[in-house]
């Protein structure tokens, strides 16, 4: 059996030693699966519904527990990881709602009756990144199970521990074995087997859109439904009217949280040009301000990198003819740190521009108008979220309405609530996840009439 040391991003101290889930093992796991599939789609919907809400009481009493291996796992500040956990708990309770309020149409017809039926589709493979590893893995499998579905999931090789250990907290919520799985191992052999394995009837990835593509063309051969949730380069659009001192005192945190591995993070800041300036001079004290450090001090901002690969692949960004304007702070000693960063690119082809980052490197440039501003917004494939910065509130709607990105934020960076839906336009995906139809990305509609 293969193994991998996990790794603690901040110290670069091994927290524990794994094995990795061969391709008979994630065959063996997938067979289980299917066999509990067919019981947990039998178990009434409110049993459905109570089990859930055990296994988000079970993720609460150990929220604390939870947030400390993802500081030592991932290097997220504690702050963000008990959000993090906390969002893994209020998933499943929303998730909890689900199963007893699935409800189909009766449609009326001549010469009989019709109703609707949204039915599970067997086992659903999730595929997670190493950036969000809590609660991109419970928008998967909270919907997924509530829709009388089981789960086999794949952690990112880098972060699969505090997946583990929602694993056997649903067991012992009493989440029936083998209905919801936790398999660790590497995306080409536990990933794909979810592509090619036909007993698998979705997949949900998020991660790179290099892979995503992969995995959509992989699903297209068994026609297998996919959601897709991959990169950003989003704009966070500054306007002369907004209340500048708030742009300005945000906008770090709009992209460096998380170090800025985040797919929504705003990794462009558009600014009207007659302010431009002003806007900068208002933000160089509030990028020096974050509190990079410690994941673990409770006052730290910011932790560092995922690994010593990503630190040296968003430090390949800054070339030597990069216009730095200035940098936040970073510790010295060990730990994948890179300093809050923000260039001024001259041209709109600049990698920092049309590539996710995906670190706390932040580009500004100026627009002229609100068509200029919408216009540079959207010159990107991507299309995933971004904030909007004015007094006017028509203008804020006209432009809400002409960013092509699935979420949006106006005088605010707002991050993902699980009652609203979450997803993007163009490259940054397929589907969307969360909000009131979450359940409907796990069920297929089956219409039946009935002669009378
Ligand atoms: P990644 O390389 O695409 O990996 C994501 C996951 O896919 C990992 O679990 C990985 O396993 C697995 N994987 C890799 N190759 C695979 C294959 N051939 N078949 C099946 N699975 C495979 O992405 P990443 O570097 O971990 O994450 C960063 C990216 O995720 C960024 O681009 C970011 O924008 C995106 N992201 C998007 C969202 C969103 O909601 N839109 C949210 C968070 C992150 P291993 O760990 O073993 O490689
Ligand atoms: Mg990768």
């Amino acid at each position: 059996m293969t193994t991998t040391q996990v790794v603690n991003p901040a110290t670069e101290q091994v927290v524990t030693t794994l094995e990795l889930l061969g391709a008979a093992e994630t065959d063996a796991a997938i067979e289980r699966a299917q066999r509990a599939a067919a019981g947990w789609r039998e178990v009434a919907p409110g049993d459905r519904a109570r089990l859930l809400r055990r296994f988000a009481e079970a993720v609460d009493a150990n929220l604390e527990q939870l947030a400390r291996l993802e500081v030592a796992n991932a290097g997220h500040t504690i702050g963000n990881a008990r959000w993090e956990a906390g969002n893994v708990r209020d998933v499943l309770h929303f998730a909890a709602g689900i199963p007893e309020r699935l409800l189909g149409n009766q449609i009326p017809v001549a010469g009989g009756v019709d109703i609707t039926f949204h039915e599970p589709l067997g086992v659903v493979g999730v595929i997670v990144p190493w950036n969000f590893p809590m609660p991109i893995a419970a928008w998967g499998f909270g919907p997924a199970l509530a829709a009388g579905n089981a789960v086999v999931l794949k952690p990112a090789e880098l972060t699969p521990l505090t997946a583990i250990r929602l694993g056997e907290l649903a067991l012992e919520a009493g989440v029936p074995e083998g209905v919801f799985q936790v398999l660790p191992g590497k995306g080409s052999v536990v990933g794909q087997r979810f592509v090619t394995h036909p007993a698998v009837r979705k997949v949900v990835f998020t991660g790179s859109t290099e892979v995503g593509k992969q995995i959509m063309a992989g699903c297209a051969r068994q026609v297998k439904r996919v959601t897709l949730e991959l990169g950003g380069k989003s704009a966070n659009i500054v306007f002369a009217d907004a209340d500048l001192e708030r742009a300005a005192a945000t906008a770090p945190y709009g992209v460096f949280d998380n170090a800025g591995q985040d797919c929504c993070a705003r990794s462009r800041i558009l600014v009207q040009r007659s302010v431009f300036d002003r806007f900068l001079e208002l933000l160089e004290p509030a990028v020096r301000g974050v509190r990079v450090g410690d994941p673990a001090d409770e006052a730290t901002e910011m932790g560092p990198l995922i690994s010593a690969s990503h630190r040296a692949r968003v430090a390949s960004f800054i070339e030597p003819s990069t216009k730095v304007a200035f940098t936040g702070t970073q510790p010295d000693g060990p730990g994948f740190w890179y300093p809050p960063t923000v260039v001024l690119p001259d041209a709109p082809s600049d990698r920092l521009l049309t590539e996710e980052v995906f670190g706390p490197v932040v580009a500004v440039v100026a627009f002229e108008d609100e068509a200029d501003a919408v216009r540079i917004a959207n010159d990107t494939e991507y299309g995933l979220s971004g904030s909007i910065w004015t007094n006017d509130v028509g203008r804020a709607l006209r432009v809400s309405r002409g960013v092509e990105a699935g979420n949006l934020s106006v005088n605010s960076h707002s991050s993902v609530r699980y009652w609203t839906p979450f997803g993007g336009f163009k490259q940054s995906g397929l589907g969307r996840e969360l909000g009131p139809d979450a359940a409907l990305a796990f069920t297929e509609t089956k219409n039946v009439f009935i002669a009378t």
